[in-house]
Parts: C-alpha cells; structure tokens; sequence
C-alpha cells in the first residue's frame, strides 16, 4: 500500500465511495479509499436501494435530487451494472396533515427542479391497481425516483473514481489514527499511510474511529427488517412495474423487486432494537445480518397486506435484518468534525443510498474549495456537542426510526432527550406555562402558554398566533423579558486581538471601548461563514456572541483562525454566563430602578456595552435589540441568572412587564428585516448577494474572503424583503418564488409581524426582481401569493424606536 496520501477515506460504503468518485470529478485523485472488507460490506450491502424524492428537509431533498440525477447515468458513465429502476415513487397521504406537508414539499420540488405532482385517487389506482386505498385522500408522485442495486450502485462510484485515478484498498482495517505535526498518521493493518486529511466515512463505526482521534460521531445503529415474498402472479402478468410506495399506515415502504413484493418496516410502537448500543460493534462484522424477528413488524405487514392484498397471496422467501446509523435529528454528519484540523465527517445517514451521491458530491465541493454550492448548516457534524451523550442519541434515534413515516409539522417537537442543557431559569420559566424548544442541547422559550393551551400545530396560523401576538404587544407596548442564556458567547482577549479579529472578519471590530459591531466571519472564496455580535469590552478585551446552533462551528472558525504569532486567548464562555434579554418602551424605567447606572441616552447610547450592577449582580449589560425596541441585553454570571430574573420581574410588576419566546422574536426580527444565520446568511452567498454590504469595511486591510469578495463579478442574485399577500398561512423557508410559470427563486425564512400586520419573508431571487416594488409570486400551501419587494424594514425603518 502507498505511504502517502492527500486524503485517506475510511470506509467503502456508498458514502466513502461517492466522496471519492467526487473527490476525484473536482479533480483531486491524490485520495485513497481504505475498506477493512469488501466495498459494501456494511449497511450499504443489505440496503433495499430505493432513493425517494421526497423528504422534509429542503436542504436534504436538494442531496438526493442529486443521487435522482446521477444514478441513472452510472451504468453509462463507469459500465458497472447498477440496476436503476426508475419507477417513480406514491407517497400516500390519509390526512390533512400530510397533505399540507406534501403541498409544502411539492413548493420547494419546484425551486429545486424534482418532478412531483399530487395526484387524486384516480391517478393512484392508474399507477398501482393493486393498492386498496381506504382512508387515503391523495399521494405524491414523484417520477424521478426509483431504485437501484446499492452493491452496484457503490461499486460504480468506486469504479468511477478508480478510473479517473483514485486508489481503493479493500481487506485492511483501520486500526488507529494519530495526529503528526500538521499531518495524520493512519495506521491500518497493511501499514501507514501520511495524509493531510482523513474524513470518517465508517457506517456503523462511524463513532468507534472518531474515538481513534478523540472525537465523536453521534450516532446509534438501528436494525431494520425488511421482507421480500415469493414471486407474485400480478407482477409476473404485467410488463410495468409498480411505483415504490411509501406509507404511513404501513409505517413503511413497499415496491416491486423483480416480480417479487419487497416490504420494509419502520416499527412505530413498541420495541425497537439498536445494534451494539452501549459499546463496540464486532470490527469482524462484515456483510452483517441480524436474526429475524418477524414478531416485532408483525402489526405492520399485517397492514402492508391490507393495502396490497396480493402481498398476502404467497409466503416470505426472504427476511433482511440490518443496521442503520441514524443520527438524533436524522440528518446526515457532513463536514468538518468539532475541534480537529483536516478531520472531516462522512456519516451518519439512514437513507444512504438515497443521499450517498449528494453527499458526496456536496461534501467534495466544501472540502475542496471551502464551500459547497448548497447550504450545509444542518448537516454540520458539529451541530453536536457533549450534550449528545449516549443516552441523548440512543432516546433520540429512537424516536427518530419511530416516525420515519410520520410527518411531523411546523414547531412539533418530542420530548425525547430532553432535557440536556437548561438555563438555571428554566423552572421558574416552566411554571409561567413556558413551552421550550430546543437548540444545541439548550431548552429556550418558545412562547408561553397563559391558559395550558397546547400548540395546535399547523401549516397554518394555529391557536398560538393570538398568543404571540400578545407577547409582541407587551415587548412593543410595555416591557419583555426573555432567556437567551444559550446564546454561543467568546471571550477574545490579548495585545492582538483587535488585528486577528479584524484579520478574520469582514467588518470592522468596534474602536472605542464599549462599542458593539456586527461582524461575518467569511470563508476565502467570500462566502457567509458565521455572523457575530462583537463588544469591546477593554482595550484588549472582547466578548463575542454568535448562534447557539454555531457554538462549535464559530469555536473552530475562531481558534483556527489564530495564527502562531498572534497574542490572543479564546475562552468558549458559553456556559458560565447567562443572558437575559429586557426589551421594550419601559426597559429603561424599570432597569433604572434596579441600578445606580446612568442608562440615559447620553450616558448610555445605542449599541454601546458597559459592566455595571443591576439588583447588585455584576453584569455585561449590552444596547442592543433584535426586536426593535429600547432594550439591553444582560450577561450576568450563569449562577446569578435566578436572582437576576427575580429582581427584574419583581421590579416590572409596575410596568406591565411580560415574558416572551422565539416565535414572537422571529415575528419581530421580521418586521426589522433582521437576517439570520443559516436562513438567509449562508455559505450558498455571498456579502453583496446577502445585501450586507454595509458590513464589510474594505478600508481597514486584508481580511479572509476580502480578495474574493472584490473579485467577484456583478451578482446575478440577491436576496430582498418582501411582503406578502398572505391569507393564514406565512412563508417558514424553501417556497418557490414564482414569476408567469417560472421558478426564479426561493423564499428563505418569514413570519407574519403582529406590529405591522404583514406577512413577511425574505427570497434569493435574480438581481432583476430586487428592486423595491417589484413583485413576483410566492407558493404558500399550494396557492399563488403576491410578495412585493419593500425598499426599508416594515417596522420602525429609522430606528426610532432604539435609539431613544
Ligand atoms: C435493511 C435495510 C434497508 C435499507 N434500505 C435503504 C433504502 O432503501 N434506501 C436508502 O437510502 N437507504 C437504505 N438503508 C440505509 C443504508 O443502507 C445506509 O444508510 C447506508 O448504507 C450507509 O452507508 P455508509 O457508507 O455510511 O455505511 P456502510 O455501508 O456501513 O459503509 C461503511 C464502511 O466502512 C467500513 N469500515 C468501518 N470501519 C472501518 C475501519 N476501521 N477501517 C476500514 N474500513 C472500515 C465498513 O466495513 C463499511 O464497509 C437500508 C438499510 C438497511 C439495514
């Protein structure tokens, strides 16, 4: 075996084997793909093949629109048999629910360019006359999808990387891997090999080698049964073949395999059997199988029969009992793994066929250029942190392989997991009817519910619209009080802070001590990276808060940013402070009522930060407002949070004082024309494509992604602030942007805004549709909405509000 390579892959199922195919269509081939087996010898060899269309993610369904694309074209391109079966694929809805969710996924198939139609029961008794469709109202048909051999369809990838000049080794496990220098040293039972990058593509043993470098891959390994009968009369009279059909009654998919029926079974109550849970799977396990349990998917090919009376005609030739890694959320690990140079993550998915060729071709494009060309946050390894610990992913993933056919709708949320990380307030917040929702492990508020309502969740404006409206209305009218302690939060410290920050951030950090600036971290193609709230604390001393969701990921653009001779610490604060966020017309009065601080406009201006004490407890109080109105943010010791709290809402009594959650914040981030990372702030664009340029000062030096930023040529992109003609229903992200009959774009995020009574939404659409007043479509739930683009934000345009 070589001694040297650029990348070394671990791994030869279909996601180490697509990295490298596209790895090497990006023109790196300095690669190599160790297998401690056969190629697809492990989840990949047992899968069922089939690659659907649709899932719920827009993000997720632009990877596997990809694998739609490519799979068909593998044979002609590598001459390796892969067996595609373009058959399409029905999902079956039997109710409202998964109809407003079909109407949801069938927007964006427009924006991402997958055929899909929903179809009536006509249409379905056409596509599969066998079907028995009582209690189903309609289905999507989806015609790009279908299925293929996942031996073939892995082996064709691996073919097509070797035939462009990668190297496979195959029988030679990885037994360790150690950093050296710069460099890791891969050790593996054919000897060792020097690489600059490693990435994890090991399945099911995804987290046995990041523990070979001290890291983690959140993931349990489910088994999953599927069944395949003896040949069937129907099928072998019919020259066409079925669509694949997926169901939620069935809690499963079942298609055509040859003239056989193929059954698969996602159990939804009951037992469910994780493989090797606690500790190591086998490191001999290859082509593993585990023994059926018929037993357990019983209730569910009982209904499988109900819907296919055929299937109950013959017996079962053939019972498949395999793993599946699944992550706690169900979304692949692609990227870079949390707090390790050049260790990059392949894994993590449960539909890898389905998603194998996107994620390789994406997670290519990010490796070796610093960006893909589609938004990559929820995929991000280092979405986890600690808190995923073993018992967090076992419970989630649980649930997860539970409601693989269940839809769940805009805020519906289990408990499973949960709690992992609380703010020291969330008791206290729980006994005012606070309803969480969680982010990195954190439980925030949500909303609040006065009366033991329960979220009545929809597509639609539900039963929590009034509720937030409420909240909103004492935040603009009065005084609010919110936890925000999950804030990611960064003491940046040393001689050379102020010259690394401004080395690794587009805008300038703030000059005086106690200024405030909003910074984006970019990548060096100029790409959107990260956005920060950055303070001047000291002259050397700086407090930086950035997402929740992005503690990790703005950790690693932070410290690896550090270069050797500048004098700077990172400390990752996160944890020990709290944040509490008082906003409103009367925050002024009831602070000052709290502390001797001049909080006064001359004394204490917009957008400015000063240490001082509030009900005697030392704080980091900062002028800011992501509402819109008077407020401060207050970042106390985490332990001094409940006194904190206590105080405040004593203090606020006289002045109407409310709490409020991250819906009604989303609402009012809106109506500010507020953007937001991993919505409309992505590595998809750009500064000038995200219209912040007012954000990048090119003045003060160099900075990461400045050249590329002033390269680049006109942008045909952009993305603007429209309003919406809306009835009950608001833009959530991934809405087709429609002008005649063409899709020219897509809407990122929105909410209807309770100050100004308007549906709002930000979209990324061609450069000739951004000036204000220009409109074009949006399709909410089926049904054309006129959006109009606005020239300034709805609410309080000058600012008016917080600057008094
Ligand atoms: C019954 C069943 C049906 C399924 N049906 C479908 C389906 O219809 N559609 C779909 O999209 N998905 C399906 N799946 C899921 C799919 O099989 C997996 O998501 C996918 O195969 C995962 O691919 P992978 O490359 O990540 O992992 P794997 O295929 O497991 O590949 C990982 C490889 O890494 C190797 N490896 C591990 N450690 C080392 C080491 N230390 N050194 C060297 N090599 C190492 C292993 O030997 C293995 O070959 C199904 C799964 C099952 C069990």
């Amino acid at each position: 075996m070589q001694s040297n390579a650029r990348i070394v892959i671990v791994g030869g199922g279909i996601m180490g084997a697509s990295l490298l195919y596209h790895l090497a269509l990006e023109g790196c081939t300095d690669t190599l793909l160790i297998e401690k087996d056969e190629l697809t010898s492990g989840s990949t060899w047992h899968a069922a093949g089939q690659c659907p269309s649709i899932t719920g993610s827009y993000n997720l369904a632009k990877i596997h629109a990809y694998s739609n694309r490519l799979y068909p074209t593998l044979e002609a391109k590598t001459g390796q048999y892969v067996s595609w079966h373009p058959c399409g694929g029905l999902r079956l809805a039997t109710n409202e629910h998964e109809l407003a969710w079909m109407k949801y996924i069938y927007g964006y198939s427009k924006s991402i360019g997958f055929d899909m139609e929903i179809v009536g029961l006509d249409a379905i008794k056409r596509l599969n006359p066998f079907l028995t469709t009582d209690g189903v109202i309609a289905a999507a048909w989806t015609t790009g999808d279908g299925h293929g051999d996942p031996s073939g369809l892995c082996n064709a990838l691996a073919k097509g990387a070797r035939d462009l000049g990668s190297t496979v080794v195959r029988h030679n496990r990885v037994l360790d891997i150690k950093q050296r220098g710069g460099e890791w040293e891969v050790i593996t039972e054919q000897g060792t090999v020097i690489a600059e990058i490693v990435v994890n593509a090991a399945g099911c043993y995804a987290r046995e080698v990041a523990a070979m470098v001290g890291g983690d891959a959140p993931i349990t390994n489910m088994q999953h049964h599927y069944v395949v009968t003896h040949p069937l009369k129907a099928f072998i009279d019919r020259s066409e073949e079925i669509p694949v059909m997926r169901d939620s009654y069935t809690s499963g998919y079942f298609r055509q395999e040859q003239k056989s029926g193929l059954i698969g079974i996602y159990e939804s109550t009951g037992l469910r059997e994780a493989w090797a849970p606690e500790g190591f799977p086998d490191w001999e396990a290859s082509n593993e199988l585990f023994p059926d349990d018929l037993e357990r998917i019983a209730p569910w090919l009982e209904r499988a029969i109900e819907r296919m009376p055929i299937f109950g005609e013959v017996g079962i030739r053939r019972v498949i009992n395999g793993a599946i890694p699944h992550t706690p959320d169900g979304a692949p690990l692609l990227g870079p793994a949390a707090n390790l140079r050049n260790f990059w993550m392949c894994c993590g998915t449960s539909f890898g066929i389905a998603q194998g060729g996107g994620c390789g071709k994406y997670l290519a494009q990010w490796m070796l250029h610093g960006d893909a060309e589609i938004n990559m946050a929820e995929f991000d390894p280092r979405r986890f942190g600690k808190f995923a610990d073993k018992a967090y992913v076992r419970d989630k993933v649980f649930l997860d392989y539970r409601l693989t056919f269940t839809t769940r709708l805009p805020g519906e949320e289990e408990l499973a997991g949960r709690p992992q990380k609380t703010s020291p307030l969330y008791e206290k917040l729980r006994a005012q009817g606070c309803v969480h929702t969680e982010t990195f492990g954190w439980e925030r508020p949500k909303w609040f519910s006065p009366d033991g309502r329960v979220e009545n969740y929809s597509y639609r404006r539900n039963n929590v619209f009034e509720i937030v409206r409420a909240e909103v209305a004492a935040v603009a009218e009065r005084v609010g009080v919110l936890d925000l302690t999950g804030f990611a939060k960064y003491d940046i410290s040393g001689a050379g802070a102020e010259g690394y920050l401004n080395r690794i951030c587009a805008n300038h950090v703030p000059r005086k001590v106690g200024g405030i600036a909003l910074v984006h971290t970019l990548s060096p193609q100029g790409r959107i990276l990260g956005e920060m709230t950055v303070t001047r604390l000291g002259q050397d001393r700086f407090y930086a808060l950035s997402a929740a969701a992005a503690e990790l990921r703005d950790l690693d653009l932070l410290s690896q940013g550090v270069r050797p001779d500048d004098a700077v610490q990172i400390d990752n604060v996160t944890e020990t402070r709290g944040v509490l966020v008082i906003s409103g017309p009367r925050s002024r009065e009831l602070l000052s009522s709290l502390t001797d601080a001049d909080l006064g406009n001359g004394a204490f201006r917009w957008l400015t930060a000063r240490e001082i004490q509030v009900a005697g407890i030392p704080l980091r109080a900062l002028r800011v407002s992501y509402v819109g109105e008077l407020g401060w943010e207050l970042h106390p010791e985490v332990d001094a949070l409940p006194a904190l709290y206590d105080a405040v809402w004593e203090a606020g009594r006289n002045f109407g004082i409310a709490n409020y959650g991250l819906y009604a914040v989303n609402s009012m981030r809106m109506e500010k024309g507020y953007k937001a990372w991993s919505s409309e702030l992505t590595n998809e664009l750009d500064m000038l494509e995200a219209d912040m340029a007012r954000f990048i000062d090119f003045d003060k030096g160099d900075f990461i992604g400045k050249a590329a930023t002033q390269a680049r040529a006109p942008r045909p992109l952009k993305i603007v602030y429209a309003q919406i003609d809306a009835s009950d229903t608001d833009v959530r992200g991934g809405e087709p942007v429609l002008a005649a009959e063409r899709c020219i774009g897509v809407a990122t995020s929105g909410a209807y805004g309770h100050r100004v009574h308007k549906s709002l939404a930000f979209a990324c659409v061609p450069f000739e549709f951004a000036a204000p007043g220009t409109s074009f479509e949006v399709l909410l739930q089926g049904e054309r909405r006129r959006a109009t683009v606005l020239a300034t934000p709805a609410y309080d345009p000058d600012n008016l509000r917080m600057r008094v």
